[in-house]
């Protein structure tokens, strides 16, 4: 069974990872304009001038959204020898994302090298984290050399175990986050969020190699962790949930995956805000349509799915989620056109379900330095 209308044109140009880091207004695009227009008197937020590109690279929005790659280079100099500045904003506290985030790892990481400072492992992590979170293919021989140069300043405590679950992530080897498991083990810190984490991860690899049992073990446990640390909402239990609603799915438990599902959703409202626009709530939309797709409810289905590609076309380095999106959005629709044509209404479940992958696992990065 095909994907239809994968070539149809939906009014947005394609653009490069590098291009598609534009920056994100406060104010949402308007209805009917799927380009969020250009940022008027946008200034960055360090030197206040207009001039030249500016990125938003955190989750500070507002008057304080925009800045310089280069501002931000000279602030994290100045701050020195705190390195954690290279990697993650010091108001909003998280960690940069985009191409603003790959150079200023690699201006860290050339910095490092000049000076032979014993943060050249550091600084080679965050440029690995950054590529990854990109979806560089560079990332995953950027950790490995992580790996080895934090192994040869003899450290083998929880940062050896960040970059071993980045790395997992970068490569999908499964073995990556028993290693990181094992250091958590052996320091008696298996009940710590970069642990649960790190099982996290080892569920998704699981569940990419089908061992959807053993990946459900994991996630629960996981869950269990997260949850005793934050017994309210929170966004890595909403993670471990769409997680396990996944597992669900693949396993043909439509009800369960679906329900979920809507409790992800509905936690991250409440930790993200109403109408938060984030990449993990593009997810929860992307995997409950999905489901629902499976179940035979094409009508919501389409309605999720549509919201999830929306929210990724208006989110930096997406390209690759929205193509995915779109073509499960059409196979939703071509199954809608076909199981209900007349009006909208609950049809059959569908019998086959091969062409309509279940939903995507979210990897857990390690946390900033
Ligand atoms: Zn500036
Ligand atoms: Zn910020």
């Amino acid at each position: 069974m095909g994907i239809f209308g994968r070539r149809r044109s939906y009014g947005s140009p394609k653009t490069s990872p590098q291009a598609s880091y534009r920056p994100l207004d406060a104010a949402p695009p308007k209805k009917g304009s799927p380009q969020a227009p250009t940022v008027q008197g946008a200034a960055c937020r360090i030197c206040l001038s207009d001039e030249g590109e500016l990125i938003t690279p955190c989750a500070c929005r507002g008057d304080s959204a925009h800045v310089h790659v280069h501002c931000l280079a000279r602030w994290a100099r100045s701050v020195e020898p705190r390195v954690d500045a290279w990697r993650r904003c010091g108001v909003c506290l998280t960690t940069y994302g985009g191409a603003g985030a790959v150079a200023l790892a690699e201006e860290f990481l050339e910095r490092s090298l000049r000076k032979e400072s014993h943060y050249i492992p550091a600084a080679r992590h965050a440029l690995g984290a950054a590529l990854l979170n990109c979806g560089d293919s560079r990332a995953a021989a950027t950790l490995e050399r992580a790996l080895r140069e934090k192994r040869s300043y003899g450290e083998d405590g929880p940062n050896v175990a960040a970059v071993l679950n980045d790395l997992g992530i970068a490569s999908g080897e499964e073995e990556r986050f028993r290693e990181a498991l094992e250091i958590y083990a052996h320091r008696n810190m298996l009940e710590t969020k970069d642990a649960a984490c790190a099982r996290l991860n080892l569920g998704n690899a699981l569940c990419r190699r089908g061992r959807y049992r053993e990946a459900k073990h994991e996630y629960e446990r996981a869950l269990s962790v997260l949850t005793q640390m934050h017994p309210g909402n929170d966004a890595d239990v909403a993670k471990a949930l769409g997680n396990l609603g996944v597992v669900s799915d693949y396993n043909g438990a439509y009800d369960e995956a679906i329900d979920y599902h809507k409790r992800a959703l509905n936690m991250q409202r409440a930790v993200f805000g109403r109408d938060a626009v984030t990449s993990d709530v593009a997810n929860s939309h992307e995997n409950l349509g999905v489901a629902l797709g499976h179940r035979g409810d094409y009508v919501e289905a389409e309605r999720h799915l549509e919201t999830c590609v929306d929210m990724r076309r208006s989110l930096p380095s997406q390209n690759r989620a929205v193509v995915r999106a779109l073509a499960k959005l059409n196979e939703v629709r071509v199954r809608k056109a076909r199981e209900c044509p007349q009006a909208p209404q609950r049809a059959p479940a569908a019998s086959r379900v091969a062409a309509l992958p279940p939903g995507v696992v979210l990897p857990y990065l390690a946390g900033p330095l």
